[in-house]
């Protein structure tokens, strides 16, 4: 059976973490368009080119550029038994591409209050060599500014700075909660309450794991 899914809510809520650990779950990749458009910006690509401004701002790529980018993503065979797309679609006219392309089974919608999402994006720090994710309170690295895994820098991502989050969450509700209001009218889509601590990462997974069950 394919399974193809999305996860939504707002920046920060942690569904990029809950997606990876369904991932590895179910064996089937993420595809998260934020690392693809930041290894893009790292790799320096003519698209990286175009859209560092744009992400360095909080703003959205162009829907145009986003639709052919996961369009090209999802056709590679890693794909073909499903996936979870993190990041996508994040407005309605992506939301209407998507179908033409690829059917989605259910929408995962992380749901937790906005001041529990400002202090987790604004104390997350990022490896700026392998990637991994810490938080200055709540995932600390053994060294201060040092990653564990690679012994890489620690640092704050541009779009993580308190003035990009602000932005960040207002285009959220602009432009992104309307996808959640239409996918609703389209698929399945169920609540997942995200406001829990790190340490309590089953309490969110089990209910993942509960909707997903409902579609076997
Ligand atoms: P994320 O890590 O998912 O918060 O994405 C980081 C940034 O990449 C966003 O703030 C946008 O600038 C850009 N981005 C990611 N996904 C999309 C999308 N589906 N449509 C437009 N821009 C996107």
């Amino acid at each position: 059976m394919t399974m193809n899914l999305v996860v939504l809510g707002p920046p920060g809520v942690g569904k990029g973490t809950y997606a990876k650990y369904l991932a590895k779950k179910y064996n089937i990749p993420t595809i998260s368009v934020g690392d693809l458009f930041r290894n893009a910006i790292k790799n320096q690509t003519p698209l990286g080119k175009k859209i560092k401004g744009i992400v360095s701002s909080g703003e959205l790529v162009p829907d145009e550029l986003v639709n052919e980018l996961v369009k090209n993503r999802l056709d590679e065979d890693d794909c073909k038994n499903g996936f979870i797309l993190d990041g996508y679609p994040r407005t309605v006219p992506q939301a209407e591409a998507m179908p033409s392309f690829k059917n989605l089974d259910l929408a995962l919608n992380f749901v937790a209050p906005n001041d529990v999402i400002m202090e987790r994006i604004s104390g997350r720090r990022t490896c700026n060599k392998c990637g991994a994710t810490y938080h200055i309170k709540n995932i600390k690295p053994k060294v201060e500014r040092v990653c564990d895994g690679c012994s890489g820098d620690l640092i704050q991502r541009a779009d993580e700075k308190p003035d990009v989050i602000k932005n960040r969450l207002e285009v959220y509700y602009e432009k992104t909660k309307p996808v959640t209001d239409y996918l609703q009218k389209k698929i399945l889509v169920a609540d997942i309450n995200a406001n829990y601590n790190i340490d309590e990462v089953e309490k969110i997974l089990s209910q993942c794991y509960a909707a997903i069950d409902k579609l076997n």
